[in-house]
């Protein structure tokens, strides 16, 4: 059969999907929405993959399929703040040249990402359940509950379709820091009829509820009360609900607690900037902390998932400028390990074993919850949404079938997109055309 010419195609209201990143894998999202020859874009961000040297490699979604068929996007909209989402923005948005639309916070990080010396793209900051109309399409941000503030699922409206991106989310009822999520606005979607959703898979395969960030907070505090001598803990230095449950903890066990690694510091004054970390006690320099007697030292570190240049692997190591541990002292991974970087964590974690470090994860207490939805979430949202169709993303080929799965256990159909498929959504999602797609590794 020889291939539909995609000029022909992309002419037609569609509308159409597109994903040039994040399907079949984790990282890279990158989504297109096309319609009459108009496009936009969901997210923009990279992917890291191990190296068999060690450390990571960097890569951006190629933007191939864009020039050989002259899709020009009108705008590029951000779901939330995470790398996985906004990281290629310095690397692609030159070449996109389109304005950003995205939350207060999400845009500061992108800010802080750019060269202020070379002209800047137009940063546009969304409200949150405002509508605003960008070409045929129209958008609406709703707060979801995920791991850092801020995150949205978008709906977006054209060609008399209606069409949810969730965005990266869980249900979370106390999430300590940020909105809820927009629960009334999302029932109230799913009454006026919801065609597709394009939807997180990273945890579809599991079952359950999600745990939410009090409960991570109490399982925190209960393991640190354990600890007699110094505590390190290591976490997303993205997940601000994690930094204030840190905060109080140190309160209330009687520890002073501070800030050890570069993002972790970066990330804590944007919270602080947007008014997300109000109201704890606080974090001190770590010169003062190093002074105080161990047992009322309460370290947060990044390098959860044992990058070497990052504080954990030096502090592992002995090499860390401000801080040494010593025999009794504990290390906590309030984290999941990522998939690729399990050799760099083990070598850590033995390091600190052989110098008498206790060494607590999240298998052996519960000091961490994932951002994303298990099956009982999915279960609650896609019942308020009542969408006909899902588009499984953002997870391997194993997330997305399971996730598939379990929509058509809800009633729903659909298909398992990979990236450069063009699916035709103006009936029942069908793919039309296929389109390259590729990574570009980022040297840096
Ligand atoms: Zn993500
Ligand atoms: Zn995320």
């Amino acid at each position: 059969m020889p291939a539909p010419r995609f000029e022909q195609l992309h002419s037609q209201t569609g509308p159409f999907f597109l994903a040039l990143g994040g399907a079949g894998m984790f990282g890279a999202n990158f989504y297109l929405f096309g319609s009459a020859g108009q496009w936009i874009a969901v997210d923009c961000g990279f992917a890291l993959q191990s190296r068999e040297a060690g450390g990571n490699q960097v890569s951006v979604p190629s933007l191939a399929a864009l020039e050989r068929h002259d899709i020009t996007l009108s705008a590029l909209l951000i779901t939330h703040g995470h790398e996985d989402h906004i990281g290629a923005i310095p690397h692609l948005w030159q070449a996109l040249k389109c304005p950003i639309y995205a939350s207060p916070f999400a845009a500061r990080l992108i800010r802080n990402k750019l060269d202020p010396a070379i002209e800047w793209p137009r940063l546009i900051e969304i409200k949150p359940l405002q509508p605003i109309g960008i070409g045929a399409f129209q958008a609406e941000w709703i707060p979801v509950t995920h791991s850092i503030p801020e995150s949205h699922g978008i709906l977006l409206e054209v060609a008399g379709k209606r069409l949810y991106h969730s965005g990266d989310w869980k249900l979370d009822a106390q999430p300590l820091v940020g909105e809820l999520t927009a629960q009334s606005r999302l029932q109230a979607i799913g009454r006026s009829g919801v065609d597709v959703i394009i939807g997180d898979s990273t945890n579809a395969p599991v079952a359950g509820a999600s745990r939410s960030e009090q409960w991570v907070q109490n399982g925190l505090l209960d393991a640190i009360r354990r600890c007699s001598k110094r505590v390190v803990v290591t976490c997303f230095a993205s997940n601000l609900a994690r930094l204030h449950s840190l905060a109080e903890i140190a309160f209330d066990t009687g520890r002073y607690s501070s800030l050890l690694g570069r993002s972790l510091l970066t990330m804590h004054s944007a919270g602080r900037a947007h008014q997300y970390l109000h109201g704890h006690p606080g974090f001190i320099g770590p010169w003062e902390l190093g002074f105080l007697p161990r047992e009322q030292q309460l370290w947060v570190c990044t390098g959860s998932q044992g990058e070497p240049a990052a504080a954990l692997a030096r502090l592992a190591n002995g090499s860390h400028p401000h801080l040494s541990l010593e025999a009794g002292d504990c290390v906590l991974f309030s984290s999941r390990l990522i998939p690729g970087n399990e050799a760099a964590l083990e070598r850590i974690k033995a390091g600190l074993k052989q110098q008498g470090i206790e060494v607590i994860d999240d298998e052996m207490a519960p000091i961490h919850a994932s951002g994303h939805p298990p099956q009982e979430d999915l279960r609650q949202l896609y019942g308020w949404l009542k969408a006909k169709y899902l588009l499984p993303v953002h997870g391997e080929l194993y997330h997305q079938q399971a996730h598939r799965d379990f929509a058509r256990s809800l009633g729903m159909g659909g298909l398992v997109p990979n990236n450069g498929d063009l699916i035709d959504l103006s009936g029942q999602p069908a793919k039309i055309a296929e389109l390259p797609w590729g990574l570009v590794e980022i040297k840096r």
